[in-house]
Formats: structure tokens, sequence, C-alpha cells
């Protein structure tokens, strides 16, 4: 099997005189030709069967030499002239001007079944972007970045989808301590898939140069490719641009809080302009329902990317696409309608959203309540998100509150806490509830499968990935494809892996979070 790449980006878009993989500043262009570092002794350790069908790989062609030096980087295949991107973005809130992939490089753009994906690799060597840092990625964030991002597809989150997880044979060096001394680990590469890897930064970077003409022309390429519905011409085509983003963004934040999914970095440069989740670095799933939880260590103080703060960061993140492409329209009213629109939208989905967890079918200021209540409850007591939500499925409109409580008991992490006034919150919260759920129509047995399609049973919570990072770093890789087929299904019940619906153990406590997530591993 021989690929055809298609070569569109780089054929409409600027690219960087040089093509030498020094680190440099690169303007008035959209990307950069680079070479791939060959690894030493590339090995396959996993692929998602899901994307290769998606993407039309066969079987022999997997197991080909050709594909492992392909998703390896070991030598460019055919027809393929890989780049880097560049692109700008706000971190943390500040501006940090060119960015750009600092270690990921585009293999290209191919087509199967009327849709186009681009490859890309991520971990595969330095680039002009690369700053300081190397170019690489370390197998555990390789690791997570790969079973997470089916994971989410699986979970009905717009994601990015990781094709391969591969082994460079090369070492790497980071921030991890073994005795006091800063350990090798080894070095991984993934190649994940998506339309584009255009971003919200993408425009900023040309935004920020005053180069109006690659402004227009990457709004253009992206509109023409990824947004042919959008057929109005002159200004009004961006502002349908922008709307779209601004909508798509909007449903994603919807999907991550309903799954309890923290993102942890989302700079303008991790937004993608298909609303699709980019950049699993720092993620963390919500154990503990906790809306000011973030996994991301560097973010401890600020909390900027706490869970329940996504949709403002979200909205904060268009403000500054907005700025970016108010050159194409030189009038803010219609952009700031949009962004008026997100934050007031936002809040009817979200309540929408939590109605459907709970199973609820019409919204009253009554379910309204019901739904802040239960956000304190959550919190107060130390509960646990996902088990919470799943076992609603259990309750039946002639509970008593007592039933009802010993349903959901499995999801309180100090269960020996739940007395006296703490456990008449509850008493009281279910009582509302199982009135609510009374007056409703829908039966016992439809409400269940509704909530089985809302509610998760199995995500990947930080200590199950950790646990194959564990074994993998030890050589033993067979709990990731156990994950990676348990994530297929997520909202069924997988008897044989009851296991894995369970509360996070007490060693992950102090483990994650306090070396794991950093930014760039
Ligand atoms: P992130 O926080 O992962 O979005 O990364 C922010 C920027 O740093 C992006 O431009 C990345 O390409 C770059 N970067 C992160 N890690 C590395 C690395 N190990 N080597 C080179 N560039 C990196
Ligand atoms: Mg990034
Ligand atoms: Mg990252």
């Amino acid at each position: 099997m021989s690929i055809q790449f298609l070569h569109k980006f780089t054929t409409n878009l600027p690219s960087d005189a040089i093509e030498e993989n020094y680190t440099r500043q690169v303007p008035k262009a959209a990307f950069s030709y680079v070479k791939p570092r060959i690894p030493s002794n590339p090995k396959l350790l996993h692929i998602s069967k899901e994307v290769q069908n998606l993407i039309g790989f066969s079987d022999d062609f997997i197991q080909s030499e050709t594909f492992l030096h392909l998703v390896s980087g070991a030598a460019i295949v055919s027809n393929s002239k890989p780049f880097a991107m560049n692109y700008a973005g706000h971190q943390f809130g500040n501006w940090a001007g060119q960015l750009g992939d600092g270690r990921a490089i585009v293999l290209g753009e191919i087509e199967h079944n009327h849709q186009t994906f681009t490859l890309q690799l991520k971990g595969a060597g330095a680039t002009p972007y690369s700053r300081r840092a190397d170019g690489l990625a370390v197998l555990r964030s390789s690791i997570r970045e790969h079973l997470c991002s089916e994971a989410m597809f699986h979970l009905g989150v717009p994601t990015t989808r990781s094709l391969s997880l591969t082994l460079t044979g090369d070492e790497v060096l980071r921030d991890v301590m073994y005795n006091g001394n800063p350990a090798m680990e080894k070095g991984a590469i993934v190649c994940r898939i998506a339309p584009s890897f255009i971003r919200f930064g993408s425009f900023e970077l040309f935004s920020s140069q005053n180069d109006i003409e690659n402004l227009k022309l990457l709004a253009d390429y992206t509109i023409s490719n990824y947004y042919p519905e959008i057929q109005s011409e002159g200004k009004e085509k961006y502002i349908a641009f922008f709307k779209h983003v601004a909508e798509k963004t909007r449903e994603m934040i919807v999907h991550w809080q309903r799954v309890g999914f923290v993102h942890g970095v989302m700079n303008t440069d991790n937004m993608s302009i298909h609303g699709i989740t980019i950049d699993y670095g720092p993620y963390g799933w919500l154990e503990d329902f906790n809306p000011n939880w973030t996994p991301n260590t560097t973010d401890a103080e600020g909390k900027r990317y706490r869970y329940g703060n996504q949709a403002n960061i979200a909205l904060w993140n268009l403000y500054q696409l907005a700025n970016a492409l108010y050159p194409l329209i030189e009038e803010a009213e219609p952009l700031e309608t949009i962004l008026n629109n997100f934050a007031k939208k936002y809040d009817e989905d979200f309540s929408e959203m939590m109605l459907k967890k709970l199973g609820i079918t019409s919204k009253t200021e009554e379910t309204d309540k019901l739904i802040q209540q239960i956000l304190y409850n959550l919190e107060q007591t130390e509960t646990d998100y996902t088990i919470f939500f799943r076992n609603l499925n259990q309750i039946n409109k002639a509970d008593s509150v007592e039933d009802c409580v010993s349903k959901i008991h499995l999801a309180f992490y100090k269960p020996e806490e739940v007395t006296g006034i703490i456990l008449e919150t509850w008493h009281f919260w279910f009582a509302q509830y199982l009135a609510i759920l009374k007056e409703d129509t829908t039966s016992d047995d439809e409400r269940k499968l509704n909530l089985n399609a809302c509610n998760p049973k199995y995500v990947l919570r930080n200590y199950m990935a950790q646990m194959a990072i564990e074994l993998a770093e030890n050589e033993e890789y067979a709990l990731i494809d156990e994950l990676y087929k348990l994530l297929l299904n997520p909202y069924e019940e997988q008897p044989e892996m009851e296991k894995w619906f369970a509360k996070r153990p007490d060693w992950a406590r102090q483990k994650i979070g306090s070396s794991m997530l950093s930014c760039s591993s």
C-alpha cells in the first residue's frame, strides 16, 4: 500500500524559506519543512484498530516496515513532505508570541471515505519551534495521550484521535527524580489524527504580526476546507466562521463537564478551530467532585484551568480569536454578539446536560434548584462524580430516601462521615428528586436507558493510566490494551471489568498530582 498525501496545507499557505530544524523566529509563514529525528530502535506498542479502519490502513500495511517508518519518523515515506506548523498563543492568560509545533510534525493529509485526515507525530524531534526544549515525548505522557484520545472519542467527546503508540528506543531526560538523581525515561511517539491541527493561535500569529494577507489566506483556507457549509462572502464569511468555532467550542466544553474531564492547559494554542479536544498534557478526570480541582501542577496556585472554570476560559480564548480575526471584519458588534451568546447558551446547555445526567425530562424552577443542590452536596460530601451519576440508574420511583442513599453509597470517599446532618442533606435532596421523578411520565426502565447513555460507567481515571504507565516502564504492556478495550464501550456494563468501576485508591491521591502532571513531558 502506498499512501497518497494531499499536500493541501503546504500548497495553499506560505512556507518558511529555510528547510532546517534549528530554533528560530519564522515570520510570514504558516509552517516549516522539517526532518523527523531518526529513532534508534523503533518498536510499535499499540495501535487503535478503530483509527486504523477510519483512515483506511490495511492490516498488511500496519504490519509492514513502511508503517513503522511512517509512525516513528524512521524514514520519510514516498510522497510525504513533513512539516511543523507555526502558531502563537496566550499561555496562562499572557501573550507568549510565536510558539509553533515544538515537538509535533505533520506527515500530511490523506483522504479516505470522502473524509480528510491529517497525520501528525508527537515527539519526533526538534523543529524550528522547539525553543529550549528537545522535541521529544516520554512514554508516560504518550500512553496518556494515546489512551485518553481514544477514550474521549468513545465517550462521545469531540477529540483528536490517536493511531499508534511507538517506542523510539531512545532515552529522554525529564523532571522525574529517582533517588535524588534526574532519571532517564523511555522516549515515545504518538501518531495523532485530526481534520487539521489549526488552532486559535494559528490566527493569532498572523494577526499579531499585522500580516493581514496571510491571516486572510489562512481564514479562507480553513473555511473552504473545513467549513464548506459557510457560503457567504466578505466579512460575513469570517463572522460565520467565528460563530461556528464558538458553537463547536461550547459543545465540546459541555461534554467535558458531563464526563468530568479537566484539560489542564487551555492555552489558546491548545484550542482547535474544529472544536475538538487537543493536546493531552496534564489533563485529569474528576474523581471526587471538586470544581476547584486542576490536574496541572504548574497551575496549582492560579487554578486558571480548574474544572469549574473551563467554560469561562473557553470564552476568554474565543475573545482572543475574535481579536485575531478582527482585521478581516473591522466591526466589533457581530463578534460581541456571538461572544455574549456563548455565555448565555452555555448556561442553558449546561443545565440541560445536568438534567440528562439526572434523568429528568423537563426543566422547571424546581429542577434548576435540584441541580444547584446536587452540585453543592457532591462538593460538600467528598463524592465520586462518575460513580454517583452512574448509580442513579439503580433508583426507582418507589424507593425510599434511605434506599437511594444506599444505592449511591459506593460513591462516598468517606462513607463513615455521611451521618447526622450530612445524611439529612442527602435525604432531603433525594426526597425532592423522587418527587420530580414521580411526576415524570418516563418509566423507571426507560429512564435507566437514558441515564446509561449519558453517564459513563468507565472513564480513564488518573490512577488507571498511572498503572498502565508503571507496568510499561517495566516492559509490560498488556494493561494498555486492556484499558483501550475497556474504554471502547464506556457506557456499557462490562461485568468482568467491574474492578475499574472503583474510586481512586488512596495511593493515587498523593502520588498523582505531585510530580506527574506538568505541561510538556
Ligand atoms: P503545550 O503546553 O504542550 O501546549 O506546549 C506549549 C509549547 O511548547 C508548544 O509550542 C509545544 O510545541 C512546545 N513544547 C512542549 N513540549 C516540548 C518539547 N518537549 N520539545 C519542544 N517543544 C515543546
Ligand atoms: Mg500544545
Ligand atoms: Mg502539550
